[in-house]
């Protein structure tokens, strides 16, 4: 049966027509498989070109090319290339765009982060890069970039292949500049007209704010002075300014004059030739947001209302509701801010070498309130309570001068710091320098205006 079956079949493939599709068939298949194995290596090249660079960015030079990019330079076997940082650029792509490779610009991006936060990055900043052609590849020699006015970043290659990176600056040159003018307007506007920066005109103005009601003081054709501090590059850029050393105001007939003094404790203020402060720093009597004229317990000699025997009340006693604020009696530093026995929760405040101003009962210390903080005068401290050993709701105010407590009501506290002494002559020697400094400055300055006045010579 077997055997006439493949004699049929044998028979049926005689037929020519049957060789022919046979043959078709076949020819057809494979140029099938030609063409689909074609389409799938061109498909590999595809991935291969768009996806590489997202994957692994940057890991071969061959990729780098493939960015649009103006800066990229052949490399040769030196080249210096001058790269501007665009907006999106990180300083890895900078440097792989100049033909290092992945590793080789990761090398380099790791020693210059050690030195450079790469998030300062300056759109606009310019990055000198020497590169050279090695049997490694392509390498870095040197690195250079500008970071701000008289701040640079170096970075070299070392003799055992590694990169070291170190930032320079410039030594800055220190002047005092002097500038004067007639006000026509407002004295910030005056002054800006004249070059000086916003942030001295706001310090002149602080400086004689508590002397000077700019408003109401201020008229046409008064005239300002200032002289501060400038910070130049050996290349004369201004990197910074410094302090106002010198602040004048002349108001009609009232000529009001400021020198910059750091006295014997390192205090530093402005004072008036006399080495006087403007500052109308008394301290307050009653530091306290509620006020009425209530007062539970004088200072000096009472019977107690818990001993119920006779004692001395070192302080003064306001009531007032629990949680209303308590302000700090002058400006000064923190000294204490803790609980302290029968005081409750208790805050003591150094003015100056002379005053301090202690605070009990408090139920609570404002934020921020700790030994060693600064405060105004006027600022909150804490809140009313009755922690310690209190009958209700006060704050327990007390005056320390030269450590001994003293009434609050009676002391003409002032808190300023008028100088004495040393202090003072070392102030009168310090604005003598000072005087003839500007003098020579006001004397330059009238010379070259007159000559800047002079018509120009005939030739
Ligand atoms: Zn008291």
């Amino acid at each position: 049966m077997l055997q006439q079956l493949i004699q049929q079949a044998f028979a049926s493939f005689k037929t020519k027509q049957c060789w022919t599709a046979f043959g078709l068939a076949f020819v057809t298949s494979l140029l099938l498989i030609f063409a689909l194995s074609l389409m799938f290596s061109t498909e590999e090249k595809y991935a291969a070109a768009e996806f590489l660079p997202q994957q692994a960015e940057f890991a071969s030079n061959e990729v780098v090319e493939n960015f649009d990019s103006p800066e990229i330079t052949e490399p040769e076997d030196n080249h210096i290339h001058v790269v501007k940082i665009s907006s999106g650029d990180t300083l890895l792509k900078v440097l792989t765009r100049v033909g290092l490779s992945y590793s080789e610009a990761n090398k380099v991006f790791l020693a210059t982060k050690k030195v450079f936060n790469p998030k300062d990055l300056r759109v606009g900043q310019k990055f000198e890069i020497e590169t050279e052609l090695t049997d490694n590849g392509l390498v870095v020699k040197s690195l250079d970039s500008t970071i701000r006015t008289g701040q640079y970043l170096h970075v070299a290659l070392n003799d055992n292949d590694t990169y070291s990176a170190k930032l320079s600056k410039d030594e800055l040159i220190e002047e005092l500049k002097s500038v004067s003018g007639k006000v026509n307007g407002t004295l910030s506007l005056a002054m800006n007209r004249n070059g000086v920066p916003n942030r001295i005109t706001a310090n002149f103005i602080s400086i004689f704010s508590q002397g000077v009601n700019f408003r109401r003081d201020l008229k046409k054709g008064d005239s300002y002075e200032i002289v501060y501090e400038n910070y130049l590059t050996p290349d004369g850029k201004t990197v910074k300014h410094g302090n106002i050393v010198y602040a004048a105001l002349n108001l009609g007939k009232n000529k009001m004059e400021l020198y910059r003094f750091k006295d014997s404790t390192g205090h530093i203020d402005y004072y008036t030739p006399k080495g006087l402060t403007l500052k109308k720093n008394t301290l307050s009597r009653r530091p306290m947001a509620y006020q009425s004229n209530r007062i539970s317990s004088y200072f000096g000699p009472r019977r107690h209302p818990i001993y119920k025997d006779k004692r001395v009340h070192w302080g003064v006693d306001y009531p007032a509701p629990k949680g209303s604020a308590i302000y700090a009696g002058g400006d000064g530093t923190v000294e204490v801010a803790q609980y302290k026995s029968g005081y409750g929760n208790y805050v003591r405040i150094r003015h100056n070498g002379e005053y301090s101003t202690a605070y009990g009962h408090m139920n609570g210390f404002a934020k921020g309130i700790r030994a060693g903080s600064k405060v105004k005068q006027g600022q909150v401290i804490g809140y009313v309570g009755s922690t310690g050993r209190s009958t209700g709701p006060h704050l327990h105010y007390e005056v320390i001068r030269n450590g001994k407590r003293v009434n609050p009501l009676t002391i003409k506290a002032t808190a300023s710091q008028n100088l004495q002494g040393k202090n003072l002559s070392n102030f009168k020697r310090e604005m003598a320098k000072l005087n003839s400094t500007r003098q020579k400055m006001l004397a330059a300055k009238n010379k070259e205006e007159k000559l800047a006045q002079k018509p120009a010579t005939k030739l």
